[in-house]
């Protein structure tokens, strides 16, 4: 028979013997080393650091643990450093992400110029990441490549409210950013809208040529269909000058 909370004091005992054992074995400081690096993955670094000053890139703005981490999700834009990043963002404020996120923390408003006319640009983006679960639905969703997972995590404000719900301007990141922290994903999803435009301008293309060709195709068969009747009307008209004048031979002869 097992004992009641037995298992509370067996797992208290290897936490203990853990704190101990680290004062003299650095095996023990798991959260110190990567101990679960594959070794082949020369990427991943070697060693977390003391969090949170020991390693200087965990307070930059590129702050990042590994190139698989994820957090919470930002917007993408094609500028570069000094442009309006609202002048290239990929986001069309189609409202896919938000139907689609379950705990719904995301918030959209579409754009509209003075005349009223949709501009296929978010005037409000807003994503409440007290709620937010990570799961990334919203950039598996995402038709246009606008939304990805930022890695940046020192994000605790004693703000709960106003300071986890992120603005559309908190949001916006730029493709070079997005480089910087996940170089391999981001180089595939370029490599793949890259594909699918080209795919999409070629098909483009045919579609003209098949047209260009039905046009002529036409207008061959109008131009012969004018020089037939061309030929009839010629032929009617011949057989018209060949008939005597004032009636016809019988009547000639009678
Ligand atoms: S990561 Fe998941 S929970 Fe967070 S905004 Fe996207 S869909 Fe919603
Ligand atoms: S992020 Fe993508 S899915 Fe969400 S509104 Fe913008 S374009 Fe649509």
């Amino acid at each position: 028979m097992s004992l009641l909370g037995g298992g509370i004091v067996k797992g208290m005992a290897v936490t203990l013997r853990n704190f101990v054992g680290s004062y003299f074995n650095k095996e023990r400081l798991v959260t110190n080393d990567y101990a679960w690096r594959p070794k082949e993955d020369a990427e991943l670094p070697q060693s977390a650091g003391q969090y949170p000053k020991e390693e200087g890139e965990q307070l930059s703005d590129t702050t990042t643990v590994t190139n698989y981490s994820r957090n919470f999700p930002m917007l993408l834009h094609d500028g570069k450093e000094g442009d309006t990043p609202m002048d290239t963002v990929r986001c069309v404020a189609c409202q896919i992400c938000e139907r689609e996120c379950p705990p719904q923390c995301i918030y959209i408003e579409k754009m509209y110029d003075e005349n009223g006319k949709y501009i296929k640009s978010p005037a409000k983006f807003d994503i409440d990441v007290s709620v937010c679960m990570s799961c990334q639905i919203c950039v598996e969703v995402c038709p246009f490549d606008a939304i990805v997972m930022n890695s940046q995590f020192e994000l605790s404000t004693p703000d709960r409210f106003g300071g986890l719900l992120l603005r559309r301007d908190d949001l916006l990141k730029s493709n070079d950013y997005y480089h910087q922290i996940h170089p391999g994903e981001a180089a595939a999803r370029d490599q793949r809208m890259a594909d699918e435009k080209a795919a999409k301008e070629a098909k483009k293309k045919a579609a003209a040529e098949a047209a260009k060709k039905k046009a002529a195709e036409k207008a061959k068969a109008e131009a012969e269909a004018k020089a037939k009747e061309a030929e009839a009307a010629q032929a009617e008209g011949a057989e018209e000058k060949s008939e005597p004048e004032g009636g016809d031979s019988k009547e000639a002869t009678e």
